[in-house]
């Protein structure tokens, strides 16, 4: 038999595991606006998408009550297609994005709450600053001026393996980073790391934010 669970099946499921402190972020790109629906009757307020395009269609379409989160790498030019509506950029990686980011804050007269995204796989593909290129930011004068952007806090990808040690080796380093700036500065309250396949792990490993996508929505298909 050939049966498929609801997306509110899936949501439920994944939410019985996750302890309350735990910011599930449904990860909603590819799908349909009505896939988007069904997880919205069934409570959930907050999608993640990684084309600003994509992200600006369904904010369009959909209940204003939805918190938008952009968790792909963004281009600077399309920072301002977002910049009046959306909810937290996970993939901050350079101060010049940064600078565009506060540019367009300014812009819409709104403060937009980021994470700085910290390369941990090992993996030409992910993007990611270092734990060391990130507190040199932060300790930056310029960065102190940016009135109109707010880190709280930081975002990691693990290397797509099934290697169990891997990943909570990469994990446990992200949240020593992620620990460490903390004590600095205790604004940074949020640490996103966990997809479908590793959530579990992450949260062992001090997650407060996952990004699920798939568990709850289905595989992707990039061919239509
Ligand atoms: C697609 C994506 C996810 C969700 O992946 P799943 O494996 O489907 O849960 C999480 N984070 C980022 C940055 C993504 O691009």
């Amino acid at each position: 038999m050939n049966f498929k669970m609801s997306i509110q099946q899936n949501l439920n499921n994944i939410k019985k595991l996750l302890p309350s402190e735990v910011t599930l972020v449904a990860v909603s790109k590819t799908k349909p606006i009505s896939d988007i629906l069904e997880a919205y009757s069934a409570g959930q307020r907050i999608f993640g998408e990684n084309k600003i395009q994509e992200m600006v269609d369904k904010y369009q379409e959909l209940p204003k009550d939805i918190e938008w989160h952009m968790i792909g790498h963004v281009q600077r030019n399309k920072i301002k297609y977002m910049a009046s509506f959306v909810n937290l950029i996970h993939g901050v990686d350079n101060m010049k994005l940064l600078r565009e980011i506060n540019k367009q804050g300014l812009k819409h007269q709104r403060v937009i709450d980021c994470l700085f995204q910290i390369k941990i796989a090992d993996e030409e593909s992910k993007f990611g600053m270092s734990a060391e290129e990130v507190s040199e930011i932060m300790m930056s004068p310029e960065y102190q001026e940016l009135k109109n952007v707010n880190i709280i806090g930081l975002m990691g990808m693990a290397t797509f393996t099934d290697n169990e040690q891997q990943l909570k080796d990469e994990f446990d380093y992200l949240n020593s980073t992620f620990q460490n700036l903390q004590s600095h500065d205790p604004n940074l309250k949020n640490l996103s790391m966990g997809m479908s396949g590793d959530y579990q792990l992450a949260i062992e490993c001090g997650s407060n934010m996952v990004r699920i996508g798939s568990s709850i929505f289905g595989e992707r298909n990039y061919s239509i």
